[in-house]
């Protein structure tokens, strides 16, 4: 018994010195291990460096990213700007083909698919395409005006050379509109010019026949003082109506808009222009229904379209003639209407006696200014009216306008 737990005890001791022996063992290769690694690799060290070389990465991903977003703001502002711009831009490489068109340029090209196409195939104007050949030759700006008269556009092109791309960027430019209104206020100085000649000279011709001697005839002279006197009285009217007609058309003169009744506003014009109508032997007379509805509009200047159109009939109706005002409802709004059964206006002139200074037969106009229908048709449109003519000539006329209701 006692050698059997002697041997049992020895064994035990075995097994436990070998498990002892096994962790020191253990031990002593892993701090081996970990001292050669320190040792060796210089472990901190290079932790911190690729710490840092993290932070760096990290830090200029950042800043790329905000790069980024900047480079897209900018992108998406510019293409704003280009797709709102009412100049055409086109850019067109060094061999000729476009690359980017704007929408204004498409549109100016009447083209919907610029890019990919020559310059010579969307400009389709030989003056245009000389332009940008020029640029590309001497690597200059060019710049070229031209009319295209099937296109009714008058359009000027400028041509950058692109030193960068070997190509040129096309700047167009529609000045049709701006042409339009050079040739308008030529038009109308011109016309000015011209209107004031035959009254100033027809006064010139008076004064000096009473200068020679007429002003001493009781018969020449009175008469001769008369015309005179009609004669200012025509120039201050013009001058009154091309006062009103540039305050209207730049916009100075302000509406004063109020409820109206269709009714009291052909009344009171009616009676105004009553007594002129009697005494050219006409008849005017109102119809006007009950009851219609009230519209917006200044009612002095409406007044004065109404005074105008039915003094016109009184000028060109024969005495025995008649001119009737009248109101009606029409497709929303009201529209009045002044008849007369006088002389009547040619057709291929109904169109343009709204334009200033127009007068169908100046000689049957007398005292006209040609100015009257032009105001009038500014007053109604700035009332967002619509005015218009119908006439059988010899027949009479009949000048309508619609007042929207509110
Ligand atoms: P004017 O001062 O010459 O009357 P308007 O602009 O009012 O100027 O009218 C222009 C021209 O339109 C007149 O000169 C005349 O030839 C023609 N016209 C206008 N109203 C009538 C009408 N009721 N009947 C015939 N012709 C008219």
């Amino acid at each position: 018994m006692n050698s059997f737990l002697l041997s049992l005890s020895i064994i035990l001791f075995l097994v436990a010195a070998w498990f002892a022996w096994r962790y020191y063992d253990l031990k002593r290769r892993m701090d081996k291990y970990a001292q050669h690694i320190r040792s060796q690799a210089d472990f901190p060290t290079d932790v911190n460096r690729i710490e840092n070389l993290s932070n760096a990465i990290a830090s200029l991903q950042t800043a790329f990213n905000f790069q980024l977003s900047t480079l897209n703001s900018e992108n998406a502002r510019l293409s704003t700007v280009l797709e709102q711009l009412t100049d055409g831009v086109i850019i067109v490489d060094a061999n000729g083909l476009i690359q980017f068109a704007n929408p204004a340029a498409q549109k100016l090209f009447e083209i919907s698919n610029a890019p990919g196409h020559s310059v010579i195939e969307v400009v389709r104007n030989h003056q245009l395409v000389d332009a940008w050949r020029r640029c590309q030759q001497t690597n200059e700006m060019q710049s070229e005006s031209v009319e295209l008269p099937a296109r009714h556009q008058f359009l000027q092109i400028i041509a950058i050379p692109d030193t960068h791309a070997s190509g040129s960027l096309l700047l167009v430019q529609d000045l049709t509109r701006v042409r339009r209104l050079e040739t308008v206020r030529r038009d109308f100085i011109s016309n000015v010019s011209h209107e004031l000649r035959t009254p100033l000279a027809s006064l010139k011709a008076l004064t000096e026949t009473l200068q020679s001697g007429a002003l001493a005839d009781p018969d020449a002279g009175p008469r001769f003082l008369g015309r005179i006197s009609t004669e200012v009285d025509a120039l201050t009217q013009m001058a009154q109506e091309l006062l009103d007609l540039s305050r209207i058309e730049s916009g100075q003169v302000e509406l004063i808009l109020a409820p109206l009744a269709p009714k009291s506003l052909v009344t009171s014009a009616a009676d105004r222009m009553r007594m002129q109508a009697e005494r050219a032997g006409l008849k005017l007379t109102i119809k006007c229904e009950d009851g219609l509805p009230n519209i917006r509009a200044d009612k002095s200047r409406l007044e004065q379209v109404l005074v105008n159109l039915i003094h016109n009939a009184v000028k060109f109706t024969k005495p025995g003639g008649e001119i009737s005002v009248e109101t009606e409802p029409a497709n929303g709004g009201i529209r009045f209407a002044v008849r007369d059964s006088g002389v009547g206006i040619p057709a291929q002139s109904l169109s343009r006696i709204f334009e200033r200074f127009y007068r169908v037969d100046k000689s049957r106009t007398g005292s006209g200014t040609g100015l009257g229908l032009s105001i009038s048709k500014h007053i109604i449109e700035a009332h967002g009216g619509k005015i218009w003519a119908e006439s059988n000539e010899g027949r009479g006329s009949v000048f309508y306008f619609v007042i929207p209701v509110p």
